[in-house]
């Protein structure tokens, strides 16, 4: 029997110095003050995730924060401890990351993701008007050339049609990725996409579909959201091999994490750890700011 896994994302900051992407919650804020310092989450609470993530069994998708929020010490840091509790190798996705850090995180990092989100010529530059694919593709060639595996994330929905698969195609091909991560939009208030109908979920399980056609090896994750989580069983039978996107502390437990479990059964998956059964941590020996965090993460788990 096959299995299947969810992958949690974890956030480390919610600055971003670009804050222009159409489609993201932060151009909404564009206009509004930021700072580097307040806008980060802090390391107890990261970490205490960490350990969450590891006591449940959830892979850790990627380390993924805004554009030049840490110094790389910081950054460093972050990502040692992280591998630290979670015993893997991290996926980064911190924006650009330049030779120098590359060498600099790499005995702790299996891959790094490029945000492409639109892969549709001309669409893109409106879509993501500060994050050229050029710029993507030369961390690539980096990348390659230091041995790091490399991943993409893709939100369907931004206007793009099943037509410009093939831009996809060439592009894995290209860049020999390893590994892609698919969204569905999730409008988010205030921004260009706020009123966007959501796509279908037969036109998600085409991309699927194709990808995996046309890629046997890549792995695939995918993300759905709360109003289409019964889409996941589709997306799984397509060819997806894990999921992500979905607020698994905040909903642990709740109709929706049931369904994620109960979509996977659907797909004649094992589900590996759990979205529903709330782990016992020995937190004796924790820093105390972690456990602090960890208590309060988990009493939120116990509670829904
Ligand atoms: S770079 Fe990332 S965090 Fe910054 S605006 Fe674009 S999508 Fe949002």
């Amino acid at each position: 029997m096959k299995s299947t896994q969810f992958e949690r994302a974890i956030f480390i900051s919610w600055y971003c110095s670009k804050r222009d992407c159409k489609f993201c919650y932060l151009s909404s804020r564009k206009n509004t003050k930021q700072d580097p310092i307040k806008d980060r989450r802090s390391l107890p609470s990261i970490l205490a995730e960490a350990i969450i993530c590891k006591a449940c069994s959830w892979k850790v998708e990627f380390i993924s924060g805004g554009c030049d929020t840490y110094t790389d010490k910081e950054l460093l840091n972050i990502i040692k401890h992280i591998h630290n509790i979670t015993r893997q190798k991290q996926w980064l996705n911190l924006g650009i990351l330049n030779e120098k850090q590359l060498k600099l995180f790499k005995p702790y990092t299996e891959g790094i993701c490029g945000t492409v989100e639109c892969i549709t010529p001309r669409l893109r530059d409106k879509i993501c008007p500060s994050k050229p694919l050029k710029e993507i593709e030369d961390m690539f060639k980096t990348a390659t050339k230091l041995n790091l595996k490399k991943t993409i994330t893709l939100i369907l929905g931004l206007g793009e049609t099943i037509q410009d698969f093939k831009y996809l195609k060439s592009f894995i091909k290209k860049h020999n990725l390893q590994r892609i991560t698919f969204y569905r939009l999730k409008p988010q208030k205030n921004t260009f996409f706020e009123k966007k109908k959501p796509i279908a979920s037969k036109y998600y399980r085409e991309w699927i579909n194709l990808t995996r056609k046309e890629f046997p090896k890549i792995k695939i994750v995918v993300g759905s959201w709360l109003t289409h989580l019964d889409e996941i069983h589709l997306l799984l039978n397509a060819g997806a091999d894990t999921i992500t996107k979905f607020p698994s502390i905040r909903k642990f437990n709740t109709k929706y994490a049931k369904t994620i479990e109960k979509e996977a059964k659907l797909a004649n998956r094992k589900f590996i750890g759990t979205l529903t059964k709330v782990p016992k941590i020995n937190t004796k020996d924790l820093d105390k700011k972690i456990k602090i965090q960890l208590e309060k993460y988990l009493k939120r788990m116990k509670n829904n």
